[in-house]
């Protein structure tokens, strides 16, 4: 790559989490601030996102690269909720992708965990409130309370004393929503791992597809179907590993020898 500069849309701090990454690879980074993302969608609800995680980070690296003039853009999207397995813990799934607006393609990387702070509480009575700032990590986090529409509805106290003076004041209409702020800017565990995932997209951006040459080169989902050790059937565990171009779709797969527990097995233990 010639012109190593990529441009991003942000007015949430993103940047410092996303260039050192970059800068490591000799890529800078062109800030967009001139365009609300919220009007992309909004966490707290104000705007509903359209389309899907994927749809979102894209939309925003296209955008990226019609506002610069830059051929490369860069778009982070976060999605947060239960945990894949039980649901009970939160979890959270970040993605940065990298468009390049000559090729027409995305380079994509995710990072995904139980870092998070992601939550939310009702709240009746501030006697309950310390418990909630903890859980929250505010004033570090924010803390957003009540629902878009609602008079209550306040997303930027910074301080205890702000929040309380604001709480005491529409508690007395009735118990209060309270949810952890999500916006990068208010949210160093969010950051950390957007931070992360900047890493990842640094490391497939310095890795060629050995068919096209294009960046990007870089392992995506397993493929299913390894054996069951006592009954021979296929499973979901993985039975080969594999990587694949995200312009040509050239793929290389390599095998694993590993049989899989009986236990993920569904004749052995449906
Ligand atoms: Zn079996
Ligand atoms: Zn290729």
């Amino acid at each position: 790559m010639t012109e190593r500069r990529a441009a991003l849309l942000t007015r949430h701090g993103k940047h410092a989490a996303i260039a050192p990454a970059l800068a490591g690879m000799g890529w800078e980074l062109a800030l967009v601030d001139s365009f609300d993302t919220d009007s992309l969608g909004a966490f707290t609800g104000e705007i509903p996102r359209a389309g899907n995680q994927r749809d979102a980070a894209l939309a925003k690296a296209r955008l990226a690269c019609e506002l610069s003039g830059l051929r490369y853009g860069l778009g982070s999207e976060g999605s947060f909720g239960g945990d894949p397995w039980l649901g009970s813990c939160g979890w959270a799934n970040e993605l940065l992708l990298c468009w390049d607006a000559e090729r027409r393609y995305a380079v994509e990387a995710w990072a995904s965990g139980p870092e998070t702070n992601f939550r939310d509480w009702t709240l009746s009575d501030l006697a309950a409130l310390p418990d909630i700032l903890r859980q929250a990590g505010f004033p570090a986090h924010g803390l957003i309370v009540g629902r878009p529409g609602e008079a209550a509805f306040h997303k930027d106290l910074a301080t205890e004393a702000a929040l309380r003076a604001h709480l005491a004041r529409h508690l007395t209409n009735g118990p209060l929503h309270l949810q952890s702020d999500m916006r990068a800017h208010r949210n160093p565990t969010r950051l950390a791992m957007i931070e992360r995932c900047a890493q990842s997209l640094a490391q497939r951006l310095a890795c060629a597809c050995p068919a096209c040459g294009a960046p990007g080169f870089g392992e995506i989902a397993p493929l299913p179907g390894a054996p069951c050790e006592d009954c021979g059937a296929p499973t979901r565990q993985p039975r080969a590993r594999r990587w694949q171009c995200p312009l040509c779709q050239t793929a290389r797969e390599q095998k694993l020898t590993a049989a899989a527990s009986p236990q993920y097995c569904d004749h052995c233990n449906p």
